[in-house]
Formats: structure tokens, C-alpha cells, sequence
């Protein structure tokens, strides 16, 4: 039998469900749905929106403005091929309309899937009040389960010490300015920085960004980073690395940002971009005994499980690696393992990735450094070179890419690629070097011509 379902169609142990997912992200609503598909009964309970962060305020829309962004350039590129666009303009109420609705049509059918798998969705905030007890705070009520999945997520990381920090916005609210600023500061130098960095800069606004380490992209390949601060620079955003804002006020109608160097940034937005943590506090975990480390994250083992047996955590509440596709992994594995018969574990080995700034990143792999650190000898190749759209469009943009090739088994074991569509061949790259392949594979493989792609399989 299934989910642990009695002859008489009732959860085993008397529980009022075989799971308990808190949490109706990327996760949890894969974890549910394939659950149910075993033939579990399953509860998922959302304090907000059906779909999570990615779907709501992360992947998705951002990837919306990233399109809507890139236009600006498009236009002007597009003189060297004989067009003439002198006449356009750009109103953001008009895209934040649009986005709005693609989000709410996405929430919808995330919504209609959990109804069609016959998972219950309980719309409330739940805490976990014992083992196998789940607290419905809206309901006020107390339902039981024989597990319970724990798939809150992450929300982002304030500096509180900050004066004045309250006046800025984080990327939660960003998604809904009913203005685009004249002028933004970002502080930050990590994904959702760099990405936004883009996003601004490309709808025309003046775009600063404010980052207190040597070199934004901290833990990517230090050439590609480099790199990429070179190109966004030549875009005309300003990265001011080192730094970073000890105060923020309101004058007039402006904000000022006041650096720890003693700069002052005269600006009309601020947002903060600076890390997200956990959605731990007042879930009741550590009262149910459940163990979190320093910064709040569920401890799991390989199989997504807690401490406490009954009680399991997938996604950016455990810390693991923070996107989506391995959220959606692990809620998977989890319910495989758990109501489908059959253990699966997640390798978070090789996870390719996209950083989807202007110009974007795809890498999969080590990083130079993590190579040379782990191998003897390292064979390194390198391309940098104008993408051919530019040829006429006159744009002084360089693409980079990267191969790094551990000598002795001549495994590919890292890739980065900086340069238009990076994250489309991350994710085909991720293959390849899953398989193990070796330089000479990629040698051997004809090139598609003509593409930016074809100098990975022709660099010497
Ligand atoms: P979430 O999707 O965050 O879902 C958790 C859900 O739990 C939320 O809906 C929340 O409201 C709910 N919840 C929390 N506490 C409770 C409670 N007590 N009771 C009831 N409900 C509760 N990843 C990528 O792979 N690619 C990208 O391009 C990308 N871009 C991003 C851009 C931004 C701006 C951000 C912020 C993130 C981005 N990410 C991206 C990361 C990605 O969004 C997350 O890794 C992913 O959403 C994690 O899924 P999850 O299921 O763990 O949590
Ligand atoms: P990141 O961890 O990527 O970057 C956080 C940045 O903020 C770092 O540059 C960090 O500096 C800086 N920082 C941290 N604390 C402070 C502070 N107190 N004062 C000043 N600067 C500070 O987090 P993000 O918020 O950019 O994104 C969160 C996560 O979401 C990502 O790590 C990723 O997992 C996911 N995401 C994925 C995307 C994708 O797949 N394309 C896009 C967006 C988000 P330092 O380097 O010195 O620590």
C-alpha cells in the first residue's frame, strides 16, 4: 500500500495526513505533488503566494526584466544593420502590468496542478509544533501528520546596523516600484546585484553599484568576474568595490547614501541585495528538536532528512545550494524516497548555472582556483573575442570563454562562458562534463558554424 494508507482509506498511525508540506515554493509543491501521486495524503500550506520565490519575486520575473532590459541595446545595435529607431520609448507601469499578469496566470497553474493531484491547500502560515504536529495559524488548529516537509525557503538578508537602511528596498519589493528611479545604488556584488545592476542600467537608469569585497561575483571564476566588471563598466554602470554604505538618508525628494569611505552617493533608490537567509525563525523547529546551524538553515542528511525522523527539509531552507531546479530536485528525491519505494539521493556535484547580468554567465565546474587547488597540472584554455553581432553593430563587447582541462585525464572539469546566451549553453555544457568528458571529446565534436558556441569545441 502506498503513502501509508490503511484498507479503509486513512492515514496509518491515525494521523490526519501521510505529509505535511509547509511551504508552496519550487520544492514543496514538487515534493506534493509526486507524493500525492503515490497515493499519500497530502496538506501543502502557503502564508503568501502559490509558486514560491522563483515563480512570485526571483527567477521568473527577474528573468522578465532582464528581456525587457536588454531592448535598449537591441535598438542600437540594430543601426548597423540598416534599421532606424529613433522613436522609441519605454514605460515601466506598462511592463510591471504585464509581468503581473504572466505571475499571477504561472501562481494559477501551479495552483491547478496541486488541486488536479488532489493535494489539499491550506492558505495559512504553519508551524510545526511537535514531531508530527502542524499548527495552521490562520485556522488557529492543530493538524497531524506522519511527516512533515519543511520547504519555507529564504528571504532576504537586511544590514540592520545600517542607519537608515529601512528606506531602502530589497528584491522582494523591487518587483513592484510604481516608478523606475532616475538613479539607483546597489549594494551588493552577488547574483541578484549584478542581475538587477543590468536590469536597471538597461532601462536607462543611472545604475551604481556598491560592494564591499575586492571583486564583485565572489566564489565564480576570478577571470570571468573581471571580465564581467569590465563589461558592465563600458555598459555605464558605475561598481565602486571596498566599500560599503554607512548610513542612508532622506534629503528632499532623494536618498544619500554615505559610504564607509566617506563617499556620498546622491541617489533616488537604494536597494540591498545582500544575501538571503533561511525562513527558520518562529517555525517552531528548534522547539520540536529539530537542529539548525549558525545561520538558521534546517541540518538534513543526504536523503533531505532532520534529526528528528519524522521531520524533512528541502531547498533554500537547508542551505544547500540556493536555485530552483535543485529545490525542485530535492522535493522530488524526497517523495521518491519517502512515498515511492525507492531511494533516490541528490548529487550536488557539477550544478551548472547562469548569472544572467548583462553580459550573462553560464559556467559549470570549478572555478581556476578550485581547479589548481584540486589537480597537479591544469591545461587551460582561453577565447576572448567580439561576438559577430557586433562585427556591425559596432558594439565594443567581448565574449569570454574558458576551459579548464585536469592534464592527466584530460577531463574537462570546469567551463565558464561570458558572453550572450551563456546560461543556454551552460545547461548543454552541464552534460558533457557530467559524463566526464574529455578535451578530446570536445576536439572531436564538429562545430555548428556560425555560432559564439563553436569556439568550445575549436580552442587550441
Ligand atoms: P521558495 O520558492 O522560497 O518557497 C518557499 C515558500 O514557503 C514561499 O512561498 C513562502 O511564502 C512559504 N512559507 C515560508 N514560511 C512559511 C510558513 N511558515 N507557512 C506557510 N508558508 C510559508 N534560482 C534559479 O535557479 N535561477 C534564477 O534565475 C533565480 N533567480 C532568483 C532571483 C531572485 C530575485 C531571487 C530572490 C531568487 C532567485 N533564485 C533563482 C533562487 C530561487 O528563487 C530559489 O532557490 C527557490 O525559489 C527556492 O525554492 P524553495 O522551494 O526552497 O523556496
Ligand atoms: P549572494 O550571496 O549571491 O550575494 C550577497 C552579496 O551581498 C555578496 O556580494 C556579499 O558580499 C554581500 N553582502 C552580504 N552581507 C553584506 C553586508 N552586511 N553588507 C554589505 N554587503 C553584504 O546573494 P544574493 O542576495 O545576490 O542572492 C541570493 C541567492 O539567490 C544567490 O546566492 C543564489 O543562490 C540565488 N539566486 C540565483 C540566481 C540565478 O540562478 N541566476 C539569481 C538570483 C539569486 P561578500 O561577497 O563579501 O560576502
Amino acid at each position: 500500500m502506498a503513502g501509508g494508507e490503511m484498507a479503509d482509506g486513512g492515514v496509518a498511525g491515525g494521523f490526519d495526513y501521510d505529509l505535511f508540506v509547509i511551504g508552496a515554493g519550487s520544492g514543496g509543491v514538487r515534493a506534493a505533488r509526486i507524493a500525492s501521486g503515490y497515493g499519500a495524503k497530502v496538506a501543502i500550506a502557503e502564508e503568501y503566494r502559490i509558486g514560491g520565490t522563483c515563480v512570485i519575486r526571483g527567477c521568473v520575473p527577474k528573468k522578465l526584466l532582464v528581456y525587457a532590459s536588454r531592448f535598449a541595446e537591441a535598438f542600437e545595435d540594430s543601426v548597423g544593420f540598416g534599421w532606424r529607431s529613433d522613436a522609441v520609448s519605454f514605460d515601466w507601469p506598462t511592463l510591471i502590468a504585464a509581468k503581473d499578469k504572466e505571475i499571477a496566470r504561472l501562481s494559477a497553474i501551479y495552483e491547478r496542478n496541486l488541486d488536479n493531484a488532489s493535494v489539499e491547500v491550506l492558505r495559512t502560515r504553519a508551524v510545526v509544533e511537535g514531531p508530527n504536529a502542524v499548527r495552521l495559524v490562520a485556522e488557529d488548529r492543530v493538524v497531524t501528520a506522519r511527516i512533515i516537509l519543511v520547504a519555507t525557503g529564504g528571504a532576504p538578508s537586511v544590514d540592520h546596523t545600517v542607519p537608515g537602511i529601512e528606506l531602502a528596498v530589497t528584491s522582494n519589493e523591487v518587483f513592484d516600484l510604481e516608478r523606475l528611479p532616475e538613479r539607483v545604488v546597489i549594494v551588493g556584488g552577488g547574483y541578484i546585484a549584478v542581475e538587477f545592476a543590468g536590469i536597471f542600467n538597461g532601462l536607462g537608469v543611472e545604475t551604481t553599484v556598491l560592494y564591499r569585497g575586492s571583486e564583485i561575483l565572489r566564489g565564480f571564476d576570478d577571470e570571468t568576474r573581471g571580465f564581467l566588471h569590465e563589461e558592465m563598466v563600458k555598459k555605464g554602470i558605475t561598481i565602486l568595490c571596498g566599500d560599503k554604505p554607512e548610513r542612508i538618508e532622506r534629503v528632499g525628494e532623494g536618498l544619500v547614501v554615505t559610504t564607509a569611505r566617506g563617499e556620498t552617493l546622491e541617489t533616488d533608490l537604494v536597494m540591498t541585495a545582500t544575501g538571503r537567509h533561511p525562513n527558520t525563525a518562529g517555525l517552531g523547529l528548534e522547539a520540536a528538536g529539530v537542529a539548525l546551524d549558525l545561520r538558521g538553515a534546517v541540518l538534513v542528511d543526504a536523503r533531505s532528512q532532520t534529526n528528528v525522523p519524522s521531520i524533512y527539509a528541502v531547498g533554500d531552507v537547508t542551505d544547500r545550494i540556493n536555485l530552483t531546479p535543485v529545490a525542485i530536485r530535492e522535493g522530488h528525491a524526497f517523495a521518491d524516497t519517502v512515498f515511492g519505494g525507492r531511494e533516490v539521493v541528490v548529487d550536488h556535484e557539477l550544478v551548472p548555472t547562469a548569472v544572467f547580468s548583462q553580459p550573462e554567465i553560464g559556467t559549470v565546474g570549478l572555478t581556476e582556483a578550485e581547479a589548481k587547488a584540486r589537480f597537479e597540472a591544469l591545461d587551460i584554455y582561453r577565447a576572448r573575442f567580439r561576438p559577430m553581432i557586433h562585427t556591425l553593430s559596432g558594439r565594443e563587447e567581448r565574449m569570454f570563454m574558458k576551459i579548464l582541462v585536469d592534464a592527466a585525464s584530460d577531463r574537462v572539469v570546469g567551463v565558464h562562458i561570458l558572453g550572450p546566451d551563456a546560461g543556454e549553453m551552460a545547461q548543454i555544457l552541464g552534460i558533457a562534463v557530467r559524463m566526464g568528458a574529455t578535451k578530446a571529446d570536445f576536439d572531436a565534436t564538429m562545430a555548428v558554424h556560425p555560432t559564439a558556441a563553436e569556439e568550445l569545441v575549436t580552442m587550441r
